[in-house]
């Protein structure tokens, strides 16, 4: 690194105030930038050396010492310039995103950024939730970007520098016999930045833990193992990585009556010996209110009546399922002198039928 002037580099006067530096650094890397230059090696080499002056100079500290010591003394703080684009588009990255209203090229993505990692949520809803569809809120645990520092983990005012023990690069190489061998850098943990001033709130993570409230439509029809996808209601992406997805899992708690069977509701109903053998109309409940349904004339037990269009409605596709409702025939018990007598004579018109028709008892 040789000495440059780096007030100079940036055609500003010493005494500069920090908004005249960054006015004057955002014209002269517009002019620069390497998407509006591509190929243009002294373009390229500008906007490197005005990068690694605003670097400097937009850093009280920094500049103090670069006031004071020229730029020996910023080697003593770890200092070292950029390696490349990348490392540039990683410091300033929120810088370019203004500059250009828009993301900061496919340098940055290139820059280790990482999409935030995908959340998982596990709801119960009930039975008649899982058949209409209901709106509700969840309150998700998520980290998200650090207000006070703006995701830096630096105390505002302050910028993370770069780290002395790997020069900036979260490598460090040392020789060994003939072979170079590359470990992170425990000091940075291959950031290759440090925080020497680290914000209280986050206290250096830059990232914070707090409940988010999540509005959830949840469609009519679903069922347990149904998945909502919320994109981008993950963790955070790393370095202008994109947020992750949050699913929320659901699961239907059983109703006390109902049961379901895919689209359809299964419903048994019991129905007197008489209403069997006469047929009745009988009332069922339903997810809608009451319904009545036709019971015919010698109806056996288990026997199934369907109400159309009365179970879920469709997840996929249109239309809803049916209400299946299953005849349980009770056995009358508790019979008064009347019924029983009533019954023995019914016993004995049959016996006299059975006579005549029944032909099964040849089989013994
Ligand atoms: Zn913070
Ligand atoms: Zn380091």
């Amino acid at each position: 690194m040789e000495d440059k002037d780096y007030y100079k580099i940036l055609g500003v006067l010493r005494t500069a105030s920090e908004e005249e530096i960054k006015k004057s650094y955002r014209r002269i890397a517009m002019q620069s930038h390497p998407d509006r230059n591509p190929g243009n090696k002294e373009a390229e080499e500008k906007f490197k050396i005005a990068s690694e002056a605003y670097e400097v100079l937009r850093d009280p500290e920094k500049r103090e010492i670069y006031d004071r010591y020229g730029i020996e003394g910023l080697k003593g703080t770890g200092f070292t310039g950029f390696r490349g684009f990348e490392d540039i588009f990683s410091a300033f990255g929120d810088i370019f995103e203004d500059f250009f209203g828009m993301g900061t090229s496919s340098y940055r993505q290139r820059s280790r950024s990482r999409s935030g990692a995908d959340l998982r949520y596990d709801l119960k809803i009930s039975f008649t939730d899982a058949a209409f569809g209901k709106e509700t809120e969840i309150e998700i645990p998520k980290s998200t970007v650090c207000e006070i520092c703006n995701g830096t983990g630096a105390k505002p005012g302050t910028y993370p520098t770069h780290c002395p023990n790997c020069r900036g690069t979260g490598q460090v190489t040392r020789a060994q016999g003939f072979f170079t061998i590359s470990t992170t850098c425990n000091q940075c943990h291959g950031e290759g930045k440090v925080i020497s001033h680290p914000c209280k709130e986050c206290r250096g993570v830059g990232k914070v833990r707090k409940n988010k409230k999540i509005e959830l439509k949840i469609p009519p029809g679903v069922d347990t193992g149904s998945k909502l996808r919320i994109r981008g209601e993950g963790e955070e992406g790393e370095r202008g990585g994109p947020p992750g997805d949050l699913f929320v899992f659901l699961y239907m708690e059983p109703h006390d009556f109902f049961s379901r069977e895919g689209d359809d509701i299964v419903c048994q109903i019991p129905i007197s010996f008489p209403q069997a053998a006469l047929g009745a109309e009988i009332e069922v409940p339903t997810l809608n209110g009451k319904k009545n349904i036709i019971v015919s004339k010698g109806t056996e037990t288990g026997e199934i009546f369907r109400i159309k269009g009365e179970g879920f409605p469709k997840l996929r596709g249109y239309g809803r399922g049916d209400l299946v409702v299953q005849v349980i025939v009770k056995t009358p018990k508790n019979l008064t002198k009347r019924q029983e007598e009533l019954l023995r004579e019914f016993e004995e018109g049959s016996r006299k039928k059975e006579k005549e028709g029944e032909g099964w008892k040849k089989f013994f």
